[in-house]
C-alpha cells in the first residue's frame, strides 16, 4: 500500500481488499442483504470474504437493548452479544463471525477514552478527528490483516446524512484516500420511489444522497437501487450522470419473494463481476451455487404446510424473532413444506381461552426472553401442549417455563417459579447461575456464546442430533435447579443434554410425547441456509406429521 506519514494504516500487514456499504434516503434498505448477496457471490467464487457492521450507536453492544429498539440481540460463537445483520452473514456464508465482526460508536469510544485515562495519547486533546476517527479505521482494517480474508465487507449502519454516522463516513473517505484504488471500492445503497399518481420513478432522492456523499468526500463506485418497478436505460443513465458512477454501475435491486433470492439478482445484475474488475481480482471461477439454488427451490415448491405458533411477547416486532424465524424457513425447505407462522402474544393467553387461541395448529415455539411479562401464558401455552400431545420447543426462557409448568402441573409444586420472576419462590426450580449472583453490571455480563453439551444416547436429542457431543450458543443468567432433577426424572421429564463441565441442564424432553423438547441454548442461532439446525428440521418434521394426523 501507499503509506502516508504516521498513518495507523501502516500498523496492518493487510492483504485484503475493502468494500463498504453505506445507505441513502433512508434506513431498512437491506443493506446487510446485499452486502451478505455481495459476499456469498464472491465466497461462490473461491473468494473469501467476511462482513463486519459498524454501528453508529453509543451503546457499546445491543445487548442491553430492548428488542423492540433494533429486534433481536444475535450471539456469536465468541459470546459477542450483537446486531442482526451477522445472523444474515453467518446464515449466508454459512462461516462463524465474532466479536470483531459488529463495532459501535460506544465501543470506539470506550476504547478511546480508556487508552486517554492510561496516558497513551501523551498529553494530547483527544479529538473525533484524529482519535475517534483512527480507532475506526484500525477496527475497520482489522479482520484484513494476516490473509484469512480476501475481501472484507463493512456495512456502515443509518443513513449518510445522519450526524451520528459521520466519522464512520469520514474514516471511510481516509481510507479510500490512502489505500491505492484496487483495494477499496464503495457501495451506496438508495431507494428509487415509484410515484403511482405519476407512474414515474424518480432519481432525485438519490441525487441528493449521492450528493451527501460525495460533500464528505466519499466516492461511490456502484450505486445499488432498491425499487419497485424495473428500472430502464434512461433511468440508469441519468443516476449514473448526476451520481458521477459509470451506467453498468448502477444496478437494479428489485424487490424480492424472499431475502435467499437476492444472491442470484445481484449475480444476474454482476455486482459480483463489477466488484472484482474495481479490486483487481483476477483468479475466480464461475460460481458455484448449487447448493444455494436446491435450497430456494425447495423454499419456493413447497408440498405442504404446517403451521406453527410463536408464543412470544415481542411478537408485533418479527425483528425480534429474526434468526427463529430465518430457522422456520431453512427447516421448512429441509422438509418440503411451508411453515406458517402464528404469532401469539403470550401475554394474551389464559386458562379460559387457550384451546381457541392454539386451535388448529400443528406445533409451538415458546420463544426466549426476559422478564415478568408474557409468563403465565407461556406456561399455559406449555401445559396445553404437553397434554395434547402437541409438538413442543422451547428456547431458553422457553424451556424454563416448560421445567416450571412441569413442576407445578405433574409434580406438585405448586408456586413452583424462576427466581428472576419471583426472587422468593416457595420451589425455585429455575435458579439464578452461581457465577451470575456476583455479577452487577448488565451488559455483555451473561453466560454467552459457545458451550459443550453431553447428549444421552437414548433420548430425543440423539436422534435429532445423530451425535453425544454438540456445542450451542447461550444467552442467560438463570438454569435449571439441579436439587430438583431427581423428582423431575421420577415423573417423567428427562434431563438428556448437559454441560459436561459443569452438569447445567442443556436439555429436558419428555419421551412419553411426540416430540416435546426444551433447550437452555440457542439454536436458532446457528442455522444456516447450508446447515440448517438439526432441532429445528425434526420440530418441523414433527409438526407435519401432526400436520398429516389431522388431515
Ligand atoms: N431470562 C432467562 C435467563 O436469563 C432466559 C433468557 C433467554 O431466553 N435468552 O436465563
Amino acid at each position: 500500500m501507499i503509506g502516508i506519514a504516521f498513518s495507523i494504516l501502516d500498523e496492518f500487514n493487510f492483504m485484503a481488499k475493502y468494500i463498504f456499504v453505506t445507505g441513502g434516503v433512508t434506513s431498512s434498505l437491506g443493506k446487510g442483504i446485499i452486502a451478505a448477496s455481495l459476499a456469498k457471490l464472491l465466497q461462490a467464487r473461491g473468494i473469501t470474504a467476511t462482513i463486519q457492521k459498524f454501528d453508529p450507536y453509543i451503546n457499546v453492544d445491543p445487548g442491553t437493548l430492548n428488542p423492540y429498539e433494533h429486534g433481536e440481540c444475535y450471539v456469536t460463537e465468541d459470546g459477542a452479544e450483537t446486531d442482526l445483520d451477522l445472523g444474515h452473514y453467518e446464515r449466508f456464508l454459512n462461516t462463524p463471525t465474532s466479536q470483531a465482526n459488529n463495532v459501535t460508536t460506544g465501543r470506539i469510544y470506550q476504547t478511546v477514552i480508556n487508552k486517554e485515562r492510561a496516558g497513551e495519547f501523551l498529553g494530547k486533546t483527544v479529538q473525533v478527528v484524529p482519535h475517534i476517527t483512527d480507532e475506526i479505521k484500525r477496527r475497520m482494517m482489522l479482520l484484513g490483516q494476516d490473509n484469512k480474508y480476501d475481501v472484507v465487507i463493512t456495512e456502515i449502519g443509518g443513513t449518510v446524512g445522519d450526524i451520528e454516522s459521520l466519522p464512520f463516513v469520514e474514516a471511510v473517505r481516509q481510507i479510500q484516500w490512502e489505500l491505492p484504488s484496487e483495494d477499496v471500492m464503495v457501495v451506496h445503497l438508495t431507494l428509487i420511489p415509484y410515484l403511482k399518481a405519476a407512474k414515474e420513478l424518480k432519481t432525485k432522492p438519490t441525487q441528493h444522497s449521492v450528493r451527501m456523499l460525495s460533500e464528505t468526500g466519499v466516492h461511490p463506485d456502484v450505486i445499488v437501487c432498491r425499487t419497485e418497478e424495473p428500472l430502464n436505460d434512461e433511468i440508469k443513465r441519468k443516476i449514473a450522470l448526476f451520481c458521477n458512477v459509470k451506467q453498468d454501475a448502477v444496478i437494479e435491486a428489485a424487490d424480492a419473494s424472499t431475502i435467499y433470492e437476492v444472491p442470484l439478482l445481484m449475480l444476474q445484475e454482476k455486482l459480483d463481476l463489477i466488484a472484482m474488475k474495481k479490486l483487481n481480482i483476477q483468479t475466480y471461477k464461475e460460481p458455484e451455487l448449487t447448493k444455494w439454488k436446491g435450497f430456494l427451490d425447495k423454499l419456493k415448491h413447497p408440498k405442504g404446510v404446517v403451521n406453527i405458533g410463536l408464543i412470544g411477547k415481542y411478537i408485533e416486532l418479527q425483528d425480534a424473532y429474526k434468526s427463529i424465524l430465518e430457522s422456520f424457513i431453512h427447516a421448512g425447505a429441509m422438509n418440503e413444506v411451508k411453515v406458517n407462522v402464528v404469532n401469539v402474544h403470550s401475554e394474551n393467553i389464559t386458562a379460559e381461552n387457550v384451546n381457541e387461541k392454539l386451535d388448529g395448529l400443528d406445533g409451538l415455539l415458546v420463544a426466549p426472553g426476559f422478564g415478568n411479562r408474557g409468563i403465565e401464558g407461556k406456561i399455559i401455552a406449555v401445559q396445553y401442549a404437553r397434554e395434547n400431545k402437541l409438538p413442543f420447543f422451547g428456547i431458553c426462557l422457553g424451556m424454563q417455563m416448560a421445567v416450571i409448568e412441569f413442576a407445578r402441573n405433574v409434580i406438585g409444586l405448586k408456586g413452583a417459579h424462576s427466581v428472576e420472576m419471583d426472587p422468593n419462590a416457595a420451589y425455585p426450580v429455575i435458579n439464578m447461575m452461581e457465577e451470575q449472583k456476583r455479577i452487577k453490571m448488565m451488559g455483555g455480563t451473561m453466560r454467552l456464546g459457545s458451550y459443550p453439551c453431553e447428549i444421552n444416547k437414548d433420548s430425543l436429542a440423539y436422534q435429532i442430533y445423530g451425535t453425544t457431543h454438540i456445542n450451542e450458543r447461550h444467552r442467560h443468567r438463570y438454569e435449571f435447579n439441579n436439587e430438583y432433577l431427581a423428582q423431575f426424572q421420577e415423573k417423567g421429564m428427562v434431563n438428556s443434554g448437559v454441560n459436561p463441565e459443569t452438569g447445567l441442564v442443556e436439555i429436558v424432553e419428555l419421551p412419553d410425547h411426540p416430540f416435546f423438547i426444551g433447550v437452555q441454548y440457542h439454536p436458532e442461532l446457528k442455522s444456516t441456509v447450508e446447515a440448517p439446525a438439526p432441532i429445528f428440521v425434526h420440530f418441523i418434521a414433527a409438526a407435519k406429521k401432526q400436520a398429516a394426523l389431522k388431515a
